[in-house]
């Protein structure tokens, strides 16, 4: 019986992983949930898991929420300290990561503190302190287990060869919703076209970043810290149909791949049950029906937010949590309709520019420049 903590229990990976959760009802139980303010989803959840503590975004929030839950005997806690409790002291053996952006960073670095395993959804604490996260992970010995299918797939065909044998990490992308679309039409694009994402169902966030392949460079910096290969060695294909998961190519040219139905419980199992394997009900990928897998290049003119990333990562130092805050401000003024879609790169390069790269050693120091350019990009 594994012990869990989900932290954006909510949110698409958080109820992703409840449903996998409850179609293994042997294998797991629910230590603690965390969630922003979904009060209505989370009292449900809470009634059908009974964990020991629960926590969300606000005061106000915890009382709501320990009115309807009654007698029910969870404890209710809120605000950081609600979230570092559930991700450090609730009894979890396995801490579901799955809050959206660097709000991830405490947490995650609690739970790995705090010696426990981490089934990695938030690529945005990796982006911003990849190195301190994984070398805090090494030093307690705990593993970080991807959740991302991209980075899933990879750990499946790394298997045991080492990093030293591995000639490059390929990444899928399937292009997202604009891939075929004039770029002299983008200023145009609405949240709602943005929204629609051809192959995965997911959070807002990560379905904007997507669309404008951020996703694909903040999923770079994401592998390169997970696996110790250099981020020149880190490349990004279009493959629209998302079948392949990714790649990895090795120093002997053999090429190995992940396939699969483009559905998130399977990666989420994997970094569940690992280093098993469980059967479950999600459909099959019957190869028969596949018209074709194609690849292409990514268009770098078109698509400028990989190469800001690519970027960020070489520079290194506060660079990706530049890279990461103007993001996160660039997409929810995109989702506000304050600035076009083609302006959510300009506004991240102009943040890199404002912000010279410096060292950082600690979280605090990661997390001071991930305010200056909130701070500062409120003026622009
Ligand atoms: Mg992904």
């Amino acid at each position: 019986m594994r012990r869990l903590a989900i932290l954006g229990s909510t949110g698409s990976v958080g109820t992703s992983t409840l449903e996998v959760v409850a179609a293994h009802p042997d294998s797991f139980q629910i230590a603690a949930l965390a969630a922003r303010d979904n009060l209505d989803l989370l009292e449900v959840q809470v009634r059908r898991h009974a964990p020991r503590l629960v926590s969300v975004g606000s005061e106000t929030g915890a009382r709501e929420l320990r009115r309807r839950l009654g007698r029910t005997p969870t404890e209710v806690a809120w605000g950081t300290p609600g979230l570092l409790q559930a991700a450090g002291d609730a009894g979890a053996d396995l801490v579901v990561s799955a809050i959206v952006g660097a709000a991830g960073l405490l947490p995650t670095m609690r739970a790995v503190a705090a010696g426990k395993d981490v089934a990695l959804a938030n690529k945005e604490s990796l982006v911003v302190a990849g190195d301190l996260v994984t070398a805090e992970a090494r030093a307690r010995g705990v593993r970080i287990l991807p959740v991302d299918s991209e980075h899933s797939a990879i750990f499946q065909c790394l298997a045991e060869s080492g990093a030293g044998q591995v000639r490059r990490i390929i990444l899928t992308a399937s292009g997202g919703p604009f891939r075929t679309r004039p770029r002299a039409t983008f200023a145009s694009i609405t949240p709602e076209e943005a929204l629609k994402h051809p192959n995965w169902s997911m959070g807002k966030k990560v379905t904007i970043d997507s669309a404008t392949l951020m996703n694909k460079g903040l999923e770079v910096i994401e592998a390169h810290w997970l696996f110790g290969v250099p981020v020149d060695q880190v490349d990004v294909i279009i493959h629209p149909q998302s079948i392949i998961h990714s790649l990895v190519e090795y120093v002997d040219g053999s090429l190995l791949a992940q396939l699969g139905v483009p559905d998130m419980r399977v990666p989420i199992q994997y970094a569940l049950t690992y280093p098993e394997r469980r059967p479950n009900a999600v459909p099959r990928l019957a190869l028969e029906t596949l018209t074709g897998l194609t690849f292409e290049a990514v268009d770098r003119e078109k698509f400028p937010c990989l190469d800001l990333a690519y970027e960020a990562a070489l520079a290194g130092g506060s660079a990706p949590a530049v890279l990461n805050a103007a993001n996160e401000v660039a997409v929810e003024r995109f989702l506000n309709r304050r600035i076009g879609f083609d302006e959510i790169p300009t506004l991240i390069r102009k943040a890199l520019d404002a912000h010279p790269r410096r060292a950082v050693g600690t979280v605090e120091e990661i997390l001071e420049v991930d305010r200056e350019v909130r701070r500062r990009l409120e003026d622009y």
